[in-house]
C-alpha cells in the first residue's frame, strides 16, 4: 500500500471491511493517516484487519454491521462518530448475496432479490446514515463499490449486473443531491481483482478472468484501495458522481480482430 495522501485527523468508515478489497481499503485509509472504523459480520476477521492497523499506530474500530438491516447501518455510523467525533470518508463495499451463473428465466425471486438487499439496498443504506454525519461536520467523499458487471451485461448473472448497475444510478443522484453541501459520491468499478472469490476459481478460472484482461492480469486489492483512497482526498475534490473502471482495460473496448499489437508482457 503506498499513497500520499494526508488523511491525519480525518476519519475513514469502510463498510464490508472484513476481507479483500474493503480490508486492504481499511488500510490504505490507516495508512494514509486516518482513524478508520471497519464493519461487517464476520466479527473475528474484522478484529483481525483492526490489530493490523493498530500494530502501525493507527487508530482502528470494528464495528458488527449488516449492511441489509437499516438499524445496524445506523449504529455503524453513530458508533464512528461517536468514537471518533467525525466522518470524512466512507466506503460502501459489502456485496453477497445473488445466485451463481444461471439463466435468467431459472433465477429465483429470493436470490435476485437478495443481490439487490446486499449490493444496493446495502449502498442506500449506507449514504442515508453517512451524509448526515458528513453534513454536521466539514463535509466528505463517499465512494461506492461497483463491477465492471455495473457497466456492461454479464451472462448469467442477472441479480449482481443489476444490483451493480443500480449502485451507479444511486451513487450519481447521491452526487447530485449533495453536490452544492461538500459531499462528493463517486464510483469504482473493479474488474476481476485477486480476492477469495476468484482465488476459489482456481488456476484455471484465474486464466480464463486474465484472457479478457488487455493488460493480460487480474488486480490486486492495494490498486483498488489506492484508487479508492485517492478519490476520497482533496486531490480528487472537483471528481464527483464519476464512475472509475479499474480494471486493466476491460471496459476500453475490444481488440482488433487480427493481432496488429505486440505481444503482451505476462
Ligand atoms: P469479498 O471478498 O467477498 O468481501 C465482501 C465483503 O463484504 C466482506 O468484508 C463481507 O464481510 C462483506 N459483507 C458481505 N455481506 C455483508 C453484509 N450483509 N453486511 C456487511 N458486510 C457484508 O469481496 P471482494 O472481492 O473484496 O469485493 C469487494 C467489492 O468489490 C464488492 O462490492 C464487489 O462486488 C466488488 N468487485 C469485486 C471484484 C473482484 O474481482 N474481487 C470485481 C468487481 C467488483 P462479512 O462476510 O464478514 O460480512
Amino acid at each position: 500500500m503506498t499513497n500520499n495522501h494526508s488523511f491525519t485527523g480525518k476519519v475513514a468508515l469502510v463498510m464490508g471491511a472484513s476481507r479483500g478489497i474493503g480490508a486492504a481499503t481499511a488500510l490504505a485509509f490507516a495508512a494514509a493517516g486516518a482513524d478508520v472504523a471497519l464493519g461487517a459480520r464476520d466479527d473475528r476477521q474484522l478484529a483481525e484487519v483492526a490489530e493490523q492497523i493498530k500494530a502501525t499506530g493507527g487508530r482502528a474500530l470494528p464495528i458488527h454491521l449488516d449492511v441489509t438491516d437499516p438499524e445496524s447501518v445506523r449504529h455503524c455510523v453513530a458508533a464512528t462518530v461517536g468514537e471518533f467525533g467525525r466522518l470524512d470518508a466512507a466506503v460502501n463495499n459489502a456485496t453477497g448475496g445473488g445466485h451463481p451463473p444461471t439463466p435468467l428465466t431459472e433465477v429465483t425471486v429470493e436470490d435476485f432479490t437478495s443481490a439487490f438487499e446486499v449490493n444496493t439496498l446495502g449502498v442506500f443504506l449506507g449514504m442515508k446514515y453517512q451524509i448526515p454525519a458528513m453534513l454536521s461536520g466539514a463535509g466528505g467523499a463517499i465512494v461506492n463499490v461497483s463491477s465492471s458487471a455495473g457497466l456492461q451485461g454479464v451472462g448469467g448473472l442477472t441479480g449482481y449486473a443489476t444490483a451493480k448497475h443500480a449502485v451507479i444510478g444511486l451513487s450519481r443522484v447521491a452526487a447530485l443531491d449533495y453536490a452544492g453541501q461538500g459531499i462528493r459520491v463517486n464510483i469504482v468499478a473493479p474488474g476481476p481483482i485477486l480476492t477469495d472469490n476468484l482465488r476459489r476459481a482456481g488456476e484455471r478460472g484465474q486464466h480464463a478472468a486474465t484472457q479478457a484482461i488487455p493488460q493480460g492480469r487480474v488486480g490486486a486489492v492495494d490498486e483498488v484501495a489506492d484508487a479508492i483512497v485517492w478519490l476520497c482526498s482533496a486531490e480528487a475534490g472537483f471528481i464527483t458522481g464519476a464512475t472509475l473502471p479499474i480494471d486493466g482495460g476491460k471496459l476500453a473496448g475490444v481488440q482488433p480482430f487480427t493481432r496488429v499489437l505486440p505481444p503482451q508482457r505476462a
